[in-house]
């Protein structure tokens, strides 16, 4: 198991699942906020390969009348812009879902390293239920991918979600 430091935020010497899941965590808070503000609960957080948090976002879609307001892109643009570099080169992205093609072609273009993702998006995921832009020989940047991190979690709140706005006329 690879050993992990992290001055920042959690210790040192966190395993790296551990560090998956403790920003999963932070992941899973922005997705509720993003829900409480009536929004579909999606949250994500970038991290440094050694797990220190560079950006976190949720989904913001209508707050800001934005389809691309995506939690992963706000992520994005956040550490790139912080970083002054458009390229994220070997960063992992946390989010609760799995990114849809969209900010699966954002990640690409960033040349984020890994994604950790919870509950899969058949509908949406494009990192490897719908398609599989982390692995495609065409595309020239790979991403390595973990899947099913508090998947549960992620995917409750994803369902409660729409399951009370089925409720609201
Ligand atoms: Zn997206």
């Amino acid at each position: 198991m690879k050993i992990t430091e992290c001055h920042v935020c959690f210790g040192f010497a966190t395993t790296m699942t551990e560090t998956d899941e403790k920003l999963m965590i932070l992941a899973l808070a922005e997705a509720r906020t993003a829900a409480a503000a009536g929004e579909v609960p999606v949250g994500a957080v970038l991290a440094s390969a050694e797990g220190q948090i560079l950006a976190w976002a949720r989904n913001r879609t209508i707050e800001f009348s934005d389809p691309t307001a995506h939690a992963e892109i706000l992520a994005l643009r956040q550490a790139a812009k912080k970083a002054d570099n458009y390229r994220l080169t070997g960063t992992v992205l946390v989010s609760t879902i799995e990114p849809c093609m969209m900010c699966m072609g954002a990640l690409v273009h960033a040349r984020v390293g890994r994604i950790v993702y919870g509950a899969a998006d058949d509908k949406w995921g494009a990192a490897g239920s719908l398609y599989d832009f982390s692995a495609d020989p065409r595309l020239n940047h790979r991403i390595e991918v973990v899947s099913g991190v508090m998947a549960e979690e992620c995917r409750s709140l994803i369902r409660n979600f729409f399951k009370n706005r089925r409720k609201t006329p």
